[in-house]
């Protein structure tokens, strides 16, 4: 572990997505020595999924999780730092500029800061959602999908998670409901094809989830949906329900120091990587409205560490 310290940090990175990790690559490279907060889910949103086939390099493609501790054996290797704490807060010294980044661990000074902290799954804020969670109910089906085998579960959302998510878990379900707002995919047409073909996906289309029931142990066992073109309701048996509905990005802990637009990403200057503070810039799915794939955050994370590395210089 990293000691808590007052001497200054050149740059910190709060985050190990793609974005941070390939910030962490450069700026090492560039003998800023960064110092890495990996937060709770260390890797990202990458460690959470299967097979990512649309990375450059891999031919055959690679598992989300081989390819960020990849990145991070990397980082390491040209002498990042990982500190394994999360951020709490992060604030900016008005004379001297210096940012301070206080963490479950302690407090530590940097004269420069990339956030590359990605986002976190959405749920649909129902009654009692959030003490389901873990009892059926869950935005990972690659950490919970074992769990249900022979049983009918449903994924929820029509982008390219959802359609990943519903194919995944038919390795283990007797049925997987693909339950939709609308009646199309939102999911690349690659994606859409290959779910909508297989036998065990079966989209329940123009539906939300109104209510979950549980069983009289607290698990999930059925579900209310809500036809959204009629309001017409039906019961549908569930184990488990897995939330593909997108991601809201994480920079609470960053206070005004950014500005967000309406859907709550960070706000960064034209091509660059710079946010409203100077020596504060964003990258990957935190200020990525458009893209947010793992290799346009890995891009991000460069350009952060090049826009941080020209800020430094400016201080000298
Ligand atoms: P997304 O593309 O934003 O899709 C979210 C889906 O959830 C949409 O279908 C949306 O419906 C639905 N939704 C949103 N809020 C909802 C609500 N309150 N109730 C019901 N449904 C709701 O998110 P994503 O699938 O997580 O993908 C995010 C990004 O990562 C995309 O750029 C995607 O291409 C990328 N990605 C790529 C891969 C890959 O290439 N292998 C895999 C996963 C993700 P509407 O369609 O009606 O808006």
């Amino acid at each position: 572990m990293i000691q808590s310290q007052q001497m200054n940090e050149k740059l910190i990175i709060i985050g190990t997505g793609p974005a941070g990790y390939t910030a962490a690559i450069y700026a090492a490279r560039a003998d800023l020595h960064p110092l890495v907060f990996t937060g709770g889910q260390i890797g990202g949103q990458l460690t959470t999924t299967t097979e990512v086939e649309n990375f450059p390099g891999f031919p055959e493609g690679i598992m989300g999780p081989e390819l960020m501790f990849n990145m991070s054996q990397q980082a390491e290797k040209h002498g990042a730092r990982f500190a394994y704490e999360e951020v709490l807060s992060l604030t900016q010294e008005a004379c001297s500029g210096l940012f301070t980044v206080t963490t479950s661990g302690g407090a530590y000074q940097a004269e420069a800061v990339i956030i590359a902290t990605g986002a976190k799954a959405r749920y649909l804020g129902l009654e009692g959602e959030s003490e389901l969670v873990g009892h059926g109910l869950t935005a990972c089906a690659t950490c919970d999908g074992a769990f249900y085998r022979d049983v009918p579960v449903c994924v929820v959302g029509g982008g390219d998670s959802a359609c990943e998510e519903a194919n995944f878990l038919t390795r283990f379900a007797s049925k997987v409901y693909l339950i939709h707002r609308r009646d199309q995919l939102r999911a690349s047409k690659a994606m859409q094809q290959r779910t909508l073909e297989n036998p065990k996906v079966e989209p329940v289309w123009n539906s939300t989830i109104a209510a979950y029931h549980t069983d009289d142990k607290g698990e999930m066992s059925s579900i209310t949906l809500k036809n959204t073109q009629d309001g017409t309701e039906s019961e549908l048996e569930v184990k488990c329900v897995f939330m593909a509905i997108g991601h809201t990005p994480v920079s609470n802990f960053a206070g005004d120091l950014v500005e967000r637009d309406a859907a709550g990403f960070v706000v960064t200057t034209g091509a660059g990587t710079a946010t409203k503070t100077p020596g504060l810039f964003a990258a990957g799915d935190v200020a990525d409205p458009t893209y947010r794939q793992a290799i346009s955050a890995a891009g991000m994370g460069c350009r952060a560490a090049m826009d941080a590395e020209r800020y430094l210089l400016t201080r000298e």
